[in-house]
């Protein structure tokens, strides 16, 4: 192996290979799901050109792969990665856990406008690829600015189909919302089909952290499987979760709907994340955003979490108590749980002094590990990681490692080659990327070589941004930018919808 790494170490000086590159030997696994097989990859000018056994050419810069797995490069479709990605192009978080395509501009926020933002990337591109949907929350927030906590009137929905006709002609990959968060919540489902029509006439998608998650979770899956059907295009139901007690163990409930969905003509599909723990906001804990309620606040803290569970990430007001949990802090205020959580969602919606509103996040247990389980077996679910580069919940730097690791070598659920596809052309085909996600002749060369015996995550809640072990190396578009470092190259290109 000591060999390997110092061939890989010498590859990585060289950032923008002018030559051929030879991988030779690795286990391929194409991303098709189908057959793996001991091949030689010769990729050049940012593509895969040949597979097969290959004899090296004068021009190649070889690397020698035997003993380990050579994927895609992982897409990541549900991705807030681009968070602080003009500062750090590296992408740390992402290119170490395989990750050389983010897709972002998720729940119902993105990037405004696309165009403006797609030049800048190409200006000064990042290590990895990225693509973005248009966030209907942003629309809305461009459109109704403060005065948001109603419905649209039919002007302003026209004026957002107006918008976004702007943004899918730049490139967008379809609408996005985020149903649970403000502005999005105050939407109707009308609203919702008349923007998704604007998609849906441009070959795009619809993508939805959904209307409830817990407490009125099968309203959430009808609303968006009739997003797919009246507006007539694929919907994906981001990262799922069944994310209350009373709903626990009811995942195959989930399954039957989505499946007679499919079969009735409506495309939709899921992506998931490996944790039974979500990050998120505080206020998210009330949807009835009642949130002086003492009721609801001890609902949330019994039902949804539970005050041992839930840890805040970041919290403006006070940040000593960023990384307790809401019953540490409880016995710090000797106040009771719910007090204490309704006390910490009023100092963060204090104004802030010199303007603006302070951060808060909190991470917390809300889903159970077999329910998980039966997710990932769903043929049509592809792995996401919801996370960031500078984020407080782990996914951030181990949700694919993680997969592979509990999916595939603990928990035998899927074969390598299968989950292989979950992370790649599934992924690609779910959110429709082309020319990426697979190893073939004229595939980009987006492509991960993975030591799996190791493949793991090491990140936790304590500490969130500790690297993967087990990814030896990351090429995106022919280009090596993770090699157990970052490499500091960046080839990144941004994806347009095709
Ligand atoms: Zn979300």
């Amino acid at each position: 192996m000591n060999l390997i790494c110092c061939a890989l170490l010498a590859m990585a000086q060289t950032p923008t290979p002018a030559r051929p590159v030879l991988i030779r030997g690795a286990l391929v696994v194409d991303g098709s799901g189908g057959p793996s097989r001991v091949a030689d990859v010769r990729i050049a000018g940012g593509t895969v050109r040949q597979i097969g056994r290959l004899s090296v050419s004068s021009g190649d810069s070889v690397v020698d792969a035997r003993g380990l797995v050579l994927a895609p490069g992982f897409i990541d479709t549900h991705s807030h990665h681009d968070r602080g990605l003009a500062k750090e192009r590296t992408a740390l978080g992402a290119v170490s856990q395989g990750i050389t395509t983010i897709v972002v501009g998720q729940d119902g926020w993105s990037n405004f406008p696309l165009a403006d933002w797609f030049a800048q990337m190409e200006q000064r591109p990042a290590a990895v690829n990225v693509a973005s949907y248009v966030g209907h929350g942003r629309l809305r927030d461009v459109i109704m600015g403060d005065d948001f906590k109603r419905q649209a009137t039919p002007a302003e929905v026209r004026h957002m189909a107006a918008l976004l006709e702007g943004e899918m002609a730049a490139g967008a990959l379809g609408l996005s919302s985020g149903l649970e968060y403000d502005p999005g919540i105050y939407s109707t489902t009308d609203e919702l089909v008349a923007l998704a029509r604007v998609a849906a006439r441009h070959g795009g998608r619809y993508i939805s952290h959904v209307r409830s998650e817990d407490r009125h979770f099968w309203a959430a899956i009808d609303e968006l499987i009739a997003i797919g059907r009246r507006a007539g295009l694929p919907v994906q139901l981001s990262h799922a979760k069944l994310a209350m007690r009373s709903v626990w163990g009811r995942v195959d409930s989930l399954i039957g709907i989505l499946n007679r969905a499919r079969a009735s003509g409506v495309p939709v599909t899921l992506d998931i994340y490996p944790y039974t723990y979500w990050q998120s906001t505080l206020t998210v804990l009330f949807p009835e955003r009642n949130f002086q309620d003492t009721a609801a606040a001890r609902f949330a803290l019994t039902e949804v979490t539970t005050p041992d569970s839930a840890i805040l990430g970041d919290f403006e007001p006070d940040t000593t108590l960023a990384g307790k949990s809401i019953a540490e802090i409880s016995a710090l205020r000797h106040t009771e749980p719910a007090v204490t959580l309704m006390d910490l969602i009023a100092e963060a919606g204090k104004p802030k002094p010199g303007g603006g509103s302070y951060d808060e996040s909190v991470v917390a247990v809300s889903m159970v590990q077999p329910d998980i389980d039966r997710l990932w077996r769903w043929p049509f679910a592809n792995v996401s990681s919801d996370g960031a580069l500078n984020g407080a919940h782990p996914r951030g730097f181990g949700a694919f490692p993680r997969f592979y690791r509990m999916a595939v070598r603990e928990r035998h659920l899927l074969s390598l080659a299968e989950a292989v596809r979950r992370m790649t052309s599934l992924a690609a085909a779910n959110v429709g990327i082309t020319n990426r996600g697979r190893i073939a002749p004229g595939m980009f060369a987006d492509l991960v070589l993975l030591d799996t015996a190791a493949l793991a995550d090491r990140a936790t809640p304590r500490e969130p941004h500790v690297t993967a072990t087990g990814v030896r190396v990351v090429w995106v578009n022919g280009v090596v930018v993770y090699n157990g470092a970052v490499t500091g190259a960046f080839p990144g290109r941004v994806i347009r919808r095709r």
